[in-house]
């Protein structure tokens, strides 16, 4: 549910309605240019360039921040509308948007139920009944005109206020609202059928036998009966063991007899589907391992109908498109053939249905990939007088791969985060509470924390869990041996920093960048210095070879040196991995003081990514991780994404 856009949108005006003054950049600007506010991006830029120049009026002394993290300020109440009279219109549509966020907030303070905080996000109507948007009415009268997208979001709210009138009775305001949202985020399994609510008059259902059961059709056909598929006795569950939950406790796995049991009953509900005819389909190839008919079907006794060969006739459109396209550029076929075949992709691409809707998109040429032309956006993604935002990891993933670092950050198409995060998050954590005395400097103290928090991580197997669970004791147990150990004293622990600052550019000019990050731990050595500290879950540190100029590290040192401290070097502190010689203690891998003269190597480095970003030369540059990347099928240096690109 929560990948529906109409939902998304939703879900986080609610998590922001709980808590406004945390509202972030990324939020502020989904929401303020999303269906609740309805600012449109060209009044956006316009309302973004007001809020610099009126930041630039109160302080002419620093360089305005981005705009968007104005509007943030502005959401969170720290910042003032621009008085701009071109601009009456966008403020006010802010202002309203802005009453019906904190009337949400209000709400939930009080008390309020899920569903009622939907109901006024979702309604637009402030408390004082006054209208923020008209959201509801415009999907409504597009899903009438047919829209069938319209039509689906229409579905997908009705879905969410279902799923939000069961989480009320559980709890209401800031736990309940905060529950609802996280339940909902971290939903795997499609809870409400939102596609299905939609289907009506004559159309044909492609569904599951289990999704099936209550209804019945006419004629029902039956696909996929082949023996392995169904039934299907693999062990249900093997992450979850679901199936084993009984009224009173856990109960033992399914034994195979059973699982046949419950797989036979299924294929009875399957046929039982039909009225009046039902036809089965199943495949036999003649080899003894090839794939064969379902045990089920010499059960049932009927007789069949056998097809030697594959169909003569293509059985489905794509596959049509896809043999007119090949008939249509094999260049051993006459002109006449090739013709024909374009006429042909021709009219089934010029087919409509009764909404006007191509019935086979996919056979317009322009739907084919690798036809397009090459677009050029004609506006910066950047601002060209913003400054160009990095970070330490940043700079190092810029230089392997632009193209990915572009499609993670700027298209935003990056992949959800791994337990290999999600487990370094928990470590962190632990370590920044022992830091902090909130958490007592013992191992098993520590272990029981991390144990509340363990079973909310989704590992794909069991035998994962137990095994990563054990290298977090580990993990812990030599963080507390630095800490305790610590030759420096301890100064801060997350603390954010940021800074502006100038650096050259390879092509000789310069770059104002904006560079910020939470810093792990900050130590002080004898001499006064302050020492960075990073601290690292990584399975296979960095080479030694690596250090001198890790760029996290360097950003870090420039952060403190900016910031008006003494740095003497930082480092890297591995916690799953031992130092030589010394069990139980991390690897530290050391990083030597930046050099005193600029531009210093990191600096450097700054200006190398930030002329990549400003030039926005996003090439795809291979290197030794190409074969974990998420985009490899639409890469021009991998073979599946020449298939696409070219
Ligand atoms: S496959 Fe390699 S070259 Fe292509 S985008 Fe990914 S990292 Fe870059």
């Amino acid at each position: 549910m929560r990948a529906e856009p109409a939902i998304a949108i939703l879900l986080r005006a609610l998590e922001v309605a709980v808590r406004p003054s945390q509202v972030t950049t990324a939020d502020a600007l989904e929401l303020v240019s999303g269906p609740l506010c309805g600012i449109d991006p060209t009044r956006l830029r316009a309302l973004g360039r007001a809020l610099r120049i009126a930041a630039r009026i109160d302080d002419p002394t620093i360089t305005p921040a981005p705009s968007d993290e104005l509007l943030r300020d502005v959401l969170r109440g720290s910042r003032s509308l621009p008085t701009d009279e071109k601009l009456v219109d966008v403020c006010a549509t802010l202002q309203q948007f802005m009453k019906l966020m904190s009337d949400a907030h209000q709400m939930i303070e009080r008390g309020a139920a899920p569903a009622e905080v939907l109901w006024l996000l979702w309604s637009g109507q402030c408390i004082d009944r006054t209208r923020a948007h008209g959201w509801p009415d415009r999907l409504r009268r597009q899903a009438l005109d047919g829209s069938r997208s319209a039509d689906h979001d229409v579905d997908a709210v009705m879905a969410l206020f279902d799923a939000a009138e069961r989480a009320q009775q559980r709890y209401r305001g800031v736990i309940g609202v905060r529950n609802f949202v996280l339940s909902l985020q971290e939903q795997h399994l499609a809870a409400e059928p939102v596609s299905e609510r939609g289907v009506q008059g004559d159309v044909v259902r492609v569904l599951t036998a289990h999704r099936a059961k209550g209804q019945q059709w006419d004629a029902v056909w039956i696909a996929g009966t082949q023996e392995g598929q169904w039934p299907d006795l693999r062990p249900r569950g093997s992450v979850l063991e679901s199936d084993r939950l009984m009224v009173d406790g856990v109960g033992p796995a399914m034994s195979p007899s059973a699982l046949l049991a419950e797989e036979r009953r299924l294929m009875y509900v399957a046929l039982t589907r039909a009225r009046r005819q039902c036809v089965i389909t199943t495949l036999q190839v003649a080899e003894d391992a090839g794939t064969q008919p379902s045990r089920f079907l010499s059960e049932l006794e009927v007789p069949w109908v056998h097809a030697d060969r594959r169909p003569r006739f293509t059985t489905s459109l794509a596959a049509l498109v896809g043999k007119l396209r090949l008939a249509a550029i094999d260049s051993s076929n006459s002109p006449a053939m090739r013709q024909a075949a374009m006429r042909t992709l021709d009219e089934l691409a010029g087919a409509i249905d009764d909404a006007g809707l191509a019935l086979v998109p996919a056979a317009a040429s322009s739907t084919w990939w690798g036809m397009e032309e090459l677009s050029v956006r004609e506006t910066p993604v950047r601002e060209s007088d913003e400054p160009i935002r990095l970070s330490g990891s940043a700079i190092d993933s810029i230089g392997d791969c632009p193209l990915k670092w572009f499609l993670e950050h700027d298209v935003h198409a990056e992949v959800p985060r791994g337990e290999a995060t999600k487990f370094g998050s928990v470590i962190h954590a632990v370590a920044d509470f022992i830091a902090k005395g909130e958490v007592p400097q013992d191992l098993d103290a520590a272990d029981a924390f991390v144990d509340r928090v363990w079973r909310d991580l989704r590992f794909e197997a069991p035998w994962q869990s137990t095994a990563e669970r054990a290298i977090a004791r580990e993990a812990i147990q030599r963080f507390l041996n630095y800490h305790q150990g610590a030759q420096r004293e301890l100064v801060g622990t997350e603390d954010e920093y940021s800074a502006q600052i100038e650096v050259p550019t390879p092509d000789g000019g310069t770059e104002q960048v904006r560079l910020g990050g939470f810093i792990d731990r900050i130590e002080r050595d004898d001499d006064g210095n302050y020492v960075p500290i990073d601290l690292k879950n990584m399975k296979t540190p960095p080479a030694e070879k690596e250090i001198p100029e890790h760029a996290q590290l360097g950003v870090y040192q420039l952060l403190l040196r900016e910031a008006g401290y003494d740095v003497g070097g930082a480092a890297l502190v591995q916690l799953r991995a031992d130092e030589k010689g010394s069990p139980d203690f991390p690897k530290v891998q050391i990083q030597e003081p930046l050099p005193r003269e600029s531009p210093t190597w990191i600096e450097l480095k700054l200006g190398d990514a930030a002329q990549t970003l400003r030039d926005e030369a996003f090439d795809a540059r291979e290197n030794s991780l190409c074969k974990f990347c998420a985009y490899r099928t639409s890469c021009p240096t991998q073979t599946q994404g020449k298939q696409v690109l070219s």
